[in-house]
């Protein structure tokens, strides 16, 4: 094989991937339509949705209503060609996701379990995962597999959690969750689920940080279609940078740690652990509420302001409070704004798009996206 032949094959497999990443993203759509987006010509685009059907993961879905001339035909994504399933592992909850090609919500479930390491914890999660496939119908041998995503460092060169303090766990071979599930399993740092499942739904070529703002602090490093790890896969771990030197105590052994200060955490302890109800205060102006914010604020915008000075990239606020905040986004951009001393209007902090257990369905997507780029 010549070297120009590997290349052009090389290129053509990219155009069919953007084509049908592109079909993913906007669902039901026409071949002018791809080769205007992509910049592409008509005569590629028509080649690549004809094998894209072949290959059985597009399907003919009809013309366009006409507006005068010949009515546009179109093709879809198969959707479910593909399903993967997402489990969340916190401390006191397992979340359970099912999503297709396209990253769907196609059911979701949370539950009571607090994590313990023992055999009675995962016998029931597998049950729970069993009672899940059959209640949703699907076929097995459209299930690509089962992304876990657990709140500590995943270690791919070992296959162990190097350490998870929400979970209590150290050195932790993950072979021992996969032993109970009974498909392909593979494993994803909560914060990276969050920000792979912001950066699936993204547009092409979209890169950020993700803010995990949960009941921890973390974060991941998203660049088109890949996560950071690091040298140890501890790319992001924010939660853990000083925020206050010498300040309140972390979890984690430190004091000052930005975790203690930006947790979802910080805010709900001021309304009996309810997150929401903080917020509803909030915008109802009540006192208690508003301090608390101003001072959550202050310590988030330090934090935002640092990561920012290192990578100049967008950052997305994720997590339980990115989820619920709504428009106190600007509170967060004016706070910011004080402290930057380049952008004057701290328009590179975006609320999270992917607002539902995220973790779950990053965890899914993971594996999802690898398939997909492989069509
Ligand atoms: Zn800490």
């Amino acid at each position: 094989m010549s070297q120009e032949t590997g290349t052009n094959r090389a290129i053509r497999r990219e155009n069919r991937n953007r084509i049908f990443r592109y079909i993913c993203r906007n669902g039901r759509t026409s071949n002018p339509a791809i080769a205007s987006a992509l910049k592409m010509s008509l005569p590629t685009v028509l080649q690549n949705t004809r094998e894209l059907q072949g290959l059985g993961v597009l399907y003919d879905a009809g013309e366009l209503d006409s507006t005068g001339g010949r009515k546009a035909k179109t093709v879809n994504v198969v959707a479910d060609y593909r399903l993967a399933l997402g489990i969340d592992i916190t401390r006191n909850h397992i979340v359970m996701v099912l999503t297709d090609m396209v990253g769907a919500n196609l059911d979701r479930e949370r539950f009571h379990i607090p994590f313990r390491d023992e055999d009675a914890y995962y016998l029931s999660l597998q049950d729970l995962l069993r009672e899940f496939v059959v209640r949703n119908h699907i076929a097995e041998d459209r299930i690509l597999g089962v992304g876990v995503s657990v709140p500590g460092i995943v270690n791919y060169r070992t296959n162990r959690i190097d350490r998870s303090h929400v979970l209590g766990l150290e050195d932790f071979p993950l072979e021992r969750i996969a032993g109970y599930i009974p498909y392909r399993t593979w494993f994803i740092n909560d914060a990276n689920a969050g920000a792979f499942a912001e950066g699936f739904h993204a547009q092409e070529g979209d890169h950020f940080f993700y803010l995990s703002l949960n009941n921890t602090v973390g974060g991941g490093f998203y660049d088109k279609k890949h996560l950071l790890d690091g040298d140890h896969f501890r790319c992001g771990e924010v939660g853990h940078m000083f925020l206050v030197p010498g300040g309140e105590p972390c979890y984690c052994g430190q004091r000052g740690c930005s975790d203690t200060y930006c947790s979802a955490l910080r805010l709900a302890e001021v309304e009996n652990g309810s997150l929401e109800l903080f917020f509803e205060n909030l915008d109802k102006g009540l006192d208690r509420d508003t301090q608390r914010w101003k001072e959550y604020v202050h310590s988030l915008a330090v934090l935002i302001h640092n990561i920012h000075m290192i990578l100049d990239y967008d950052i997305v606020i994720g997590g339980y409070v990115g989820s619920a905040m709504g428009d106190h986004i600007g509170d967060i951009r004016r706070e910011v704004r004080k402290l930057d001393l380049f952008d004057q209007e701290a328009s590179y902090i975006r609320p999270c798009v992917f607002k539902i257990s995220e973790s779950a369905f990053g965890a899914a997507l993971y594996e999802m996206d690898h398939f997909i780029a492989q069509i």
